[in-house]
């Protein structure tokens, strides 16, 4: 799980899950990561929910049926999985395993079940980012700004909500969404100090080695 990092220290990759209830702006903020950081790539879940206007197959989730789903459960082919909304979402193993043994970190937009099973299964490995909406209100609107869901879908959303909020003791760091620019600043920032961390930059011991051999000369 090494490879060469940014600053020439071999490090391994790390696991960025970010997690919200729906409309607290945790897309928008995978997004921007995702440009500007280059080391980072979106791990594509798999789901039986159908496809939102929009939305494409194999970029913003493998879109499967029960059937499939279950087979790839039944194969160890998933990192996690959970029933969220009635639908089931997973986790495809094999993509995470390639991009963190190439050095690359990986982001999860993921429920608090989903981060529990990963923090289980590779705790060093994981961070953990919970995304807070400024308050109902403003989570409401943006439900409804994005218009991909009947309200039937929202009020489901917006109950649901609360449950998930309960769960923000379980991550590393929590950003409060009060605008897209700030929080993105503070969600960089976490990765930015995740990758730095001594655990992670396995090559530091050769590193540092090397300055010494320098410096004894
Ligand atoms: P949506 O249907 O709005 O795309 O996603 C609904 C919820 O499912 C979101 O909270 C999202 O984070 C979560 N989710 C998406 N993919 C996965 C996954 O692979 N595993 C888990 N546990 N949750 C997921």
């Amino acid at each position: 799980m090494a490879a060469s990092g940014f600053d020439g220290v071999e490090r391994r990759g790390l696991m960025f899950v970010l997690s919200s209830p729906s409309g607290a702006g945790k897309t928008t903020l995978s997004r921007m990561l995702l440009e500007r950081e280059p080391g980072l790539k979106m791990s594509v879940s798999a789901t039986t929910r159908l496809p939102r206007p929009g939305e494409v197959d194999g970029r913003d989730y493998f879109f499967v049926d029960k059937a499939k789903f279950e087979g790839m459960v039944e194969q160890g082919e998933l990192l996690e999985w959970a029933t969220v909304f009635d639908n089931l979402y997973g986790t495809p193993r094999a993509p995470v395993e390639a991009a963190l043994s190439a050095g690359r970190d990986v982001l999860f937009d993921i429920d608090w079940q989903g981060t529990q099973q990963l923090h289980q299964k590779a705790s060093a490995d994981v961070v953990r980012v919970f995304i807070l909406p400024p308050s109902a209100a403003d989570l409401e609107k943006r439900l409804h700004t994005r218009a991909q869901d009947s309200d039937e879908v929202i009020r489901g959303r917006m109950s649901r909500a609360s449950h998930e909020l309960s769960h923000w003791a379980e991550y590393d760091f929590i950003v409060v969404n009060q605008t897209v620019d700030d929080a993105f600043a503070e969600v960089q920032s976490i990765l930015k100090a995740e990758r730095l961390k001594r655990e992670r930059r396995t090559g530091l011991t050769e590193f540092v080695r090397r300055l010494q051999r320098q410096l004894e000369k």
